[in-house]
C-alpha cells in the first residue's frame, strides 16, 4: 500500500541521515510538536546533544512561549496547509542565550494529504537582522526634520551604545593633542560637553594614528593591556572610528565599556564608519549653512547700513519708525515716541572751502558721537546729504531736548582742526513728539521746526 510505503520511506533515521551533511540547523517534528530528529548543525546551533532533545517538546528552544503557541497554531498542526514564507523567530540555546533565527518550515505529507513531521530549518541571523534593524532606526534619526544636530547626535550615541553593547558613547572633536568631548552618553552621566583629555591617555589615540576604525574587545587580555586609557578608566572594550568633515579629520565617534564583550566583526566596523559620516556630513553641513546665514546677515547688514557713516540708512531708519508708529497704534495706552530731524548749518561752505572730504569726515565725526550717545532703543539714522533723523522710543520730546542739547555742545566743543585753523561744527534741528500721527504728519512738521530753525538763526533746537 502507499501510504505504508511513505511511512517506512520517512522514518525518523532516514530523515536524520537526509539531513545530517546540511549545514543549516534541520529539526524534525511530529504532530504533537516533539523533537523527533536533528542534525549535527542544530547541535551546534542550539547547544543540546542530540539525546537531550529526542522526544522533547520543540518548545524549549523558543525564547518566549506566545511565539511557539503562535507558530502552532499557524503553521505546526495537521490542519495547517502550505506555508512557504520564512520567517524570525527567537530562540534560546542551551546556555540561555538568546538568538533570532531564520526560520523556513513545513510540514510533510503522505501522498494522501496527512501530515507525518514537520521540519524545521534554523540560521542564527541575529547580527544580520540586528544590523538591519540598526540601520533602520539610523535612517529614522537621520532623516527625521524634527530633531536639533544634536538630538540626533544624542539618538545616533543612544543607537550605538545599544547594537554594539558598550554603554558609553561619546562625539569628541579633537584639536592638536586635546581631545574635547563634544556629545557623550553615559550609564552614571559621568561625561559632560566641553571635558577635555589629553589624546594620549584616550584609545582614540589609536584611531588617529591609523586613521581608521580600531576595536579592542578585552584590553587586559591583549598586547595594550598597559595602555594608559586602560589604567585611568579601566575601559575594558572600546570601538572608535575617525570622523571626516570636508576632508579634513574633525574628531572621533567611540563606544567603549568597562566589561570586556565579544570579538568585534566586520559589520561593527561597517556601522560605526556609517555613524561617523553622517556625522561628518552634519557637521560639514552645518558649517555651510551657517556660512550663508552670515552672509545674509553681513548682505542685509550692508542693505540697512550707510556706507560713509556707518549709521542706519533712510530705507532702515523708514522701516524703524514705521514699526515703532504701528506698535503704538495697537496699544491701549499710547506709548511715548519723539522724532528730531538734524541738518548741518552752512554745510556747503564746508565742503567749498576745505573740499568734499572734509565735508565727509564731518559726517563721519557726527556718527561717532551719536554713537556714543545713542542710549536704550534710540534710533539714528542719516537721512539724505548732511541731515540725520532720530527716533526716541518711550520718550516725549521734553525727556529728548536736554539729549540734544548735550550732543550739540559736544560736537560744538569738539572742533575739527583743519589746515591749521579751527573748524567748529553747528546743526540746526527741528523736535517732535509722534503720538497718533501718521509719518507723513510727523516727517512734515518735524522738517517745518528744522526751517524755523534755520530762519531763527541755526545753531539751535526747535520743540513743537
Ligand atoms: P543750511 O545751513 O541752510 O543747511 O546750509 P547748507 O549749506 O548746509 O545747505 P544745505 O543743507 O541745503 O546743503 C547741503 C549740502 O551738503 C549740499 C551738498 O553739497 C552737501 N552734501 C550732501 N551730501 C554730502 C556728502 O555726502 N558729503 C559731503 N561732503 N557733502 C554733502
Ligand atoms: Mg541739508
Ligand atoms: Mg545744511
Amino acid at each position: 500500500m502507499m501510504i505504508s510505503r511513505t511511512e517506512n520511506i520517512l522514518d525518523e533515521k532516514t530523515l536524520s541521515l537526509v539531513f545530517e551533511h546540511i549545514d543549516t540547523a534541520v529539526l524534525i517534528g511530529n504532530l504533537s510538536r516533539e523533537i523527533v530528529a536533528m542534525n549535527t548543525a542544530a547541535e551546534d546551533l542550539f547547544g543540546y546533544k542530540r539525546e537531550e532533545l529526542i522526544h522533547c517538546n520543540s518548545q524549549i528552544l523558543y525564547a518566549r512561549e506566545e511565539d511557539y503557541k503562535q507558530q502552532g497554531k499557524y503553521r505546526f498542526n495537521s490542519q495547517a496547509g502550505l506555508v512557504d514564507d520564512s520567517y524570525v523567530t527567537t530562540y534560546r540555546n542551551k546556555a540561555g542565550k538568546v538568538f533570532r533565527g531564520q526560520t523556513t518550515a513545513g510540514a510533510i505529507k503522505d501522498n494522501l494529504g496527512n501530515t507525518l513531521f514537520f521540519v524545521v530549518m534554523v540560521k542564527d541571523d541575529s547580527s544580520r537582522l540586528s544590523a538591519e534593524e540598526t540601520l533602520n532606526k539610523l535612517h529614522i534619526i537621520t532623516s527625521s526634520r524634527q530633531l536639533s544636530f544634536s538630538q540626533r547626535v544624542y539618538e545616533i550615541l543612544k543607537l550605538g551604545t545599544e547594537h554594539f553593547g558598550l554603554p558609553i558613547g561619546i562625539f569628541s572633536q579633537i584639536v592638536g593633542d586635546e581631545y574635547v568631548v563634544q556629545q557623550a552618553v553615559h550609564p552614571e552621566d559621568a561625561l559632560d560637553s566641553g571635558m577635555k583629555f589629553d589624546l594620549g591617555i584616550t584609545y582614540c589615540w589609536h584611531v588617529y594614528q591609523s586613521n581608521d576604525v580600531q576595536g579592542f574587545h578585552h584590553v587586559s587580555q591583549s598586547a595594550i593591556f598597559s595602555h594608559p586609557c586602560y589604567e585611568s578608566f579601566k575601559l575594558e572594550a572600546y570601538l572608535g572610528t575617525p570622523i571626516f568633515v570636508d576632508g579634513e579629520r574633525y574628531g572621533t565617534l567611540n563606544f567603549s565599556s568597562q566589561e570586556p564583550t565579544r570579538p568585534f566583526i566586520r559589520q561593527d566596523f561597517e556601522l560605526i564608519r556609517l555613524f561617523a559620516e553622517w556625522i561628518g556630513h552634519e557637521i560639514a553641513r552645518n558649517n555651510d549653512l551657517l556660512e550663508l546665514e552670515n552672509a545674509h546677515q553681513q548682505m542685509r547688514t550692508l542693505a540697512n547700513t550707510d556706507a560713509l557713516t556707518g549709521l542706519p540708512n533712510r530705507g532702515c531708519t523708514e522701516r524703524v519708525m514705521a514699526q515703532y508708529l504701528n506698535m503704538s497704534k495697537g496699544a491701549a495706552s499710547k506709548r511715548k515716541l519723539a522724532c528730531a530731524i538734524f541738518d548741518f548749518d552752512y554745510f556747503k561752505s564746508i565742503n567749498d572751502n576745505y573740499g568734499h572730504h572734509i565735508g565727509d569726515e564731518v559726517l563721519q565725526l557726527f556718527a561717532q558721537s551719536v554713537k556714543q550717545h545713542c542710549r536704550d532703543d534710540d534710533h539714528y539714522g542719516r537721512w539724505g546729504g548732511e541731515e540725520f533723523l532720530a527716533i526716541f522710543p518711550d520718550k516725549s520730546a521734553a525727556d529728548v531736548l536736554p539729549i540734544l542739547q548735550r550732543l550739540k555742545k559736544e560736537i560744538y566743543d569738539r572742533p575739527m582742526s583743519v589746515q591749521g585753523k579751527e573748524l567748529r561744527l553747528t546743526f540746526s534741528v527741528g523736535l517732535t513728539d509722534c503720538q497718533g500721527d501718521s509719518m507723513g504728519e510727523i516727517l512734515k512738521r518735524v522738517d517745518g521746526l528744522l526751517y524755523q530753525a534755520k530762519d531763527n538763526g541755526r545753531d539751535r533746537i526747535e520743540v513743537g
